[in-house]
C-alpha cells in the first residue's frame, strides 16, 4: 500500500503546487465563497453555467495541501457537467471522504480518499465541495464549514 499512497500524495502535492483553473473567471454566472476557519482555507469558487451545464470553472483563495488539491481536482472535473451531475458528484465525493459510503467511480478525486483516516482535514478536503453546492444554488452568504 505505501506505494500507492506516495503516488497519492504526489498527486495532491502537484495540484497544491500548480493549482488547475486558479484565478478569477472572465463572465462568470455563479459565485460563492467558503472559509474553513478550523484550518484557515478560503476559497472564491466562480462558476459559467449554461442551459444547466458547467461550461467554465476557476477558482480563487489560500489554503492548505488538501483544499487546494481538492479545489483544483473539482474544478477539472466540473467542466462539462449537467448541475444535477455535479451535485451528484458532491454527494459522492462527500461520502467518500467521510467514509459513510464506497465509490469506485470518482477517477482521481479518489486521491483525497485517504483524508479518512484525519477527520480534522475532511472539512478542508469539502470546503471547495460545499462552496460549489453553494455557488450552484446561489446562496449569497459565505459558506463556513462550522
Ligand atoms: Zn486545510
Amino acid at each position: 500500500m505505501s506505494d500507492l499512497r506516495d503516488l497519492y500524495q504526489e498527486t495532491i502535492f502537484d495540484h497544491y503546487r500548480q493549482p488547475r483553473n486558479f484565478g478569477r473567471l472572465q463572465g462568470a454566472n455563479r459565485r460563492a465563497e467558503g472559509y474553513n476557519p478550523l484550518c484557515g482555507d478560503k476559497v472564491t469558487l466562480y462558476l459559467r453555467v449554461e442551459d444547466g451545464v458547467i461550461c467554465n470553472a476557476r477558482f480563487e483563495g489560500s489554503g492548505c495541501a488538501i483544499s487546494t488539491a481538492s479545489a483544483s481536482l473539482m474544478t477539472e472535473n466540473l467542466k462539462g457537467k449537467r448541475e444535477e451531475e455535479a451535485l451528484q458528484l458532491f454527494d459522492k465525493f462527500h461520502g467518500m471522504v467521510t467514509g459513510s459510503t464506497m465509490t469506485n467511480d470518482l477517477g482521481k478525486l479518489a486521491v483525497l480518499a485517504g483524508v479518512t483516516e484525519f477527520p480534522q482535514r475532511v472539512k478542508c478536503a469539502t470546503l471547495a465541495w460545499h462552496t460549489m453546492k453553494a455557488a450552484l444554488q446561489n446562496i449569497g452568504e459565505p459558506v463556513t464549514t462550522e
